[in-house]
């Protein structure tokens, strides 16, 4: 396991690690306060820091309050609950190296419905207003970052002492199996699916309710929502609707059939995904630029046709998949590589490599549109500060990161095959360049 993740030489791939342990946590909550006071200028928390030091530091960082506990626990109680109880059809995951197939429940669209449904309740009602979330944002995601990486031993012993599954390793290496994770498909019980709690019911989810909650904190300082910010909300719903439109497809990607549970996956969904993810919407709160109804209308668009055509490369991998090569692509019959391997218990078995459609445009082409769509509900924010794009920059380099990963591990799975697709299709991102 652990050379199956080494795609980088060791010494590059330990100091990533521990550079992502101990750098991550303090950047999100210097990304809150830069955002939320610090008019989201870096200078502005650079001066700040000449003047106070680490001391200035150790006091901007918020304690976990007993208000930010119980905003994320009745949530996170409420998720759970929605995964466990609402119904869903019955879905199988693809077959694990170790040749088992997880089984689902599609409930992610109905979760999302209800979520979202009850959030904007309580607050049209009276009953809640979401501006307590964002008036206690910092001190939510110092909980988040503290109570996370708890979750995260817990996950590191659970591997140790009671895998759900034969889909679990040591790598030996006490920090590579607490950063990548011990086991694949950890559960609680039978049918509780950790990962697909911390990165969709969870992660996901909460970029929706706190997009909305930059909206409402908006409206009620202002009285009304800046342009900006709509086409802002309006496009990151648009990606998070389809992302549960579509979760039962998301359950064949990497981060669930290929990346284990550990700090990586879970950390990152649990708390890189609320801060960071949603960062753009963060900053416009305080920052309602008007941009007139042509210029939102042509954003809207652009990020509305990037989703969709991000939705469009996985959809066509997933039916091509799903009926074996037998559907049409772009109205044509597929092209495509029968290719074999070995799984680890030595069951010989074969998958089908698409080479045509968005597919035979590049390896990785649907991270194109991935990025664009994340521009398109940044650029909102225009051009004043420099942060607001630190998500955009950050996805960038984590998808090349991925397609290089990803490459690396289907050459190993598919040897000559893979060989064969990359000769078919040379370029790993961008057409023409990359
Ligand atoms: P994919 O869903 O593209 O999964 C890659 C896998 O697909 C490979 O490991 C291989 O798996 C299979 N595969 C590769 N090439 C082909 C082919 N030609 N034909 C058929 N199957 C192939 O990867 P991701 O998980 O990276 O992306 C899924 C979605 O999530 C994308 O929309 C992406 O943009 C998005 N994403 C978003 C992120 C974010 O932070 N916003 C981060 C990462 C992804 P196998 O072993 O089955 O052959």
């Amino acid at each position: 396991m652990a050379e199956a993740k080494m795609v980088h030489s060791p010494t590059l791939t330990y100091f990533s690690m521990l550079s992502l342990l101990t750098l991550c946590p303090p950047f999100v909550i210097l990304l809150w306060y830069t955002m939320v006071h610090a008019d989201g200028s870096v200078l502005q928390t650079w001066d700040y820091f000449r003047q106070q030091g680490l001391q200035g530091f150790l006091e901007m960082w918020p304690k976990p309050t007993a208000v930010a506990w119980k905003i994320i626990a009745c949530y996170g109680v409420f998720e759970a609950a929605l995964q466990l109880w609402l119904p869903g059809r019955r879905v199988e995951g693809p077959i694990s190296p170790a040749g088992n197939r997880p089984v689902y429940k599609a409930n992610g669209l109905a979760a999302y419905a209800v979520t979202l449904i009850t959030y904007l309740s309580l607050w049209w009602f009276g009953i809640f207003n979401p501006i307590i979330v964002y008036d206690h944002l910092g001190e939510i995601f110092s909980a988040l970052i503290f109570g996370s990486f708890i979750f995260c031993i817990l996950l590191y012993i659970k591997g140790h002492v009671a895998p759900s599954s034969t889909d679990c390793g040591s790598s030996g290496n006490m920090i590579i199996d607490f950063y990548w994770g011990m086991e694949l498909y950890p559960r609680i019980g039978k049918n509780f699916d950790i990962k697909v709690f911390t990165n969709c019911r969870f992660g996901m989810m909460s970029w929706s309710v706190l997009a909305l909650t930059y909206c409402i904190k908006q409206y009620e300082a202002n009285g009304r929502v800046a342009d900006s910010m709509l086409v802002n909300t309006a496009l990151m719903l648009v990606y998070v609707t389809k992302f549960f439109w579509w979760e039962a497809g998301y359950w064949n990607t990497m981060d669930i059939a290929h990346d284990r549970a550990g700090f990586y996956i879970c950390w990152g969904c649990l708390v890189w995904v609320p801060s960071i993810y949603t960062s753009p919407g963060m900053y416009l709160v305080n920052h309602p630029v008007d941009l007139g109804t042509q210029l939102a209308l042509y954003i809207l668009a652009a990020g509305i046709l990037c989703i969709y055509i991000n939705y469009d490369c996985d959809r066509q991998r997933q039916e091509f998949r799903r009926t074996n090569g037998k559907g049409l692509v772009w109205g044509k019959a597929p092209s495509k590589i029968v290719a074999t391997y070995t799984t680890t218990s030595g069951e010989t078995k074969s998958s089908l490599l698409l080479t045509s459609g968005w597919w035979g445009l590049s390896r990785h082409f649907h991270y194109v549109p991935e990025i664009l769509a994340a521009f398109f509900w940044t650029v909102p924010a225009l051009f004043n500060h420099v942060l607001p794009y630190f998500y955009v920059v950050f996805l960038t380099i984590l998808l090349f990161d991925r397609a290089k990963r990803d490459d690396d591990r289907c050459r190993s799975k598919y040897g000559k095959y893979w060989k064969l697709y990359c000769e078919k299709v040379p370029y790993r991102i961008v057409p023409g360049v990359y």
